[in-house]
């Protein structure tokens, strides 16, 4: 699973942060979390190839979290593409895009496939299994969670290399037929396979308030990419506003026991570098495998080896 991170700013840009934007590449299948104002351009400055998107998914309809949808629509039809697009977000997605489709005139060559997930659904798209929980904040919302299949079983390459060679056989060709007899049911020697490894899984906050069902939700997840508007003394003014302060983010990831927690979404209120800075301290100091990204950075989550263990108290 590959991360890049477009835009970790929330609520307006500022001459050095974008807005809300996450690629997420998870084996060939490639998403956008959000995709606010200015994403296409961050898009094209990373090595994430837009052609090549499959969905776009979106938290809520507030601009910071959407403006950027029009734009790359129609960038995608300038450069011929054919291949359709899923954009999935809460109920009146379609008729937002709808409304985003008419603002200035295109010609669009690819299909547009629009979903709208029922707070709690769960459903695949292009084999990644996605589920929902709503939001706490001042607009409905969708906090998703992403989940790569566990495959069934994975060859031992070293094994059937050995064994083929017992047998004087192509290792290519012993893995094809190794493949066809699993594939019709046979039962095949246990040696020649490995237990696989369990498939990656990230939650996407968006925009919310914490809730206790967030922990719940977001647990033993590979990856939280959370929202952070607030800094850790504005608790109060955070609920009121529907967000996080850094310290909720950071005790939602060590309660839930997540792999990596990724703060996203800062308010303007955090400034410069010096901010940024404070906020990588106050996190790391909550749960230490937490991160600030820098725009444009780009991470690989691996597979672990065993599912994450029970949460730390
Ligand atoms: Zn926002
Ligand atoms: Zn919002």
């Amino acid at each position: 699973m590959r991360l890049i991170f477009l835009g970790i700013g929330g609520t307006l840009p500022t001459a050095d942060r974008s807005l809300s934007s996450v690629a997420v590449e998870i084996g060939s299948v490639r998403f956008l979390l959000d995709c606010g104002e200015g994403t296409q351009k961050q898009l094209m400055r990373s090595n994430f190839s837009y052609m090549k998107l499959d969905a776009i998914f979106i938290s809520h309809f507030h601009g910071d979290h959407i403006l950027g949808i029009p734009g790359l629509l129609q960038t995608l039809s300038l450069n011929n593409r054919r291949k359709e697009l899923y954009i999935i977000g809460p109920t009146g997605t379609r008729e937002l895009i709808e409304h985003m489709e008419r603002i200035s005139f295109y010609r669009r060559e690819y299909s547009l496939i629009v979903g709208e997930a029922e707070p709690g659904e769960e459903f695949d798209v292009k084999g990644v299994r996605v589920r929902t929980i709503p939001s706490r904040h001042s607009l409905q919302g969708l906090i998703y969670r992403l989940e790569e299949p566990t495959p069934e079983y994975v060859v031992n390459r070293e094994r059937v290399k050995e064994r083929a060679a017992e047998v004087g056989v192509d290792p290519e060709e012993y893995t094809k037929m190794l493949l066809k007899k699993i594939e019709k049911g046979e039962s095949v020697d246990e040696e020649l396979l490995k237990r696989p490894r369990p498939g990656r899984s990230l939650v996407y906050t968006g925009d919310t308030a914490f809730f206790e069902e967030l922990v719940e939700f977001s647990k033993g997840a590979d990856v939280l990419i959370s929202e952070a508007t607030f800094p850790s003394e504005m608790e109060e003014k955070a609920l009121e506003w529907g967000h996080m302060t850094v310290a909720q983010a950071a005790r939602l990831a060590k309660e839930a026991s997540v792999g990596m927690l990724f703060l996203i979404h800062f308010s303007p209120r955090i400034k410069g570098v010096e901010g940024i800075e404070e906020v990588r301290r106050e996190a790391q100091a909550i749960f230490g495998n937490s991160a600030v990204p820098e725009e444009l950075e780009e991470y690989v989550v691996r597979k672990r080896r065993s599912p994450p263990g029970k949460p730390s108290k």
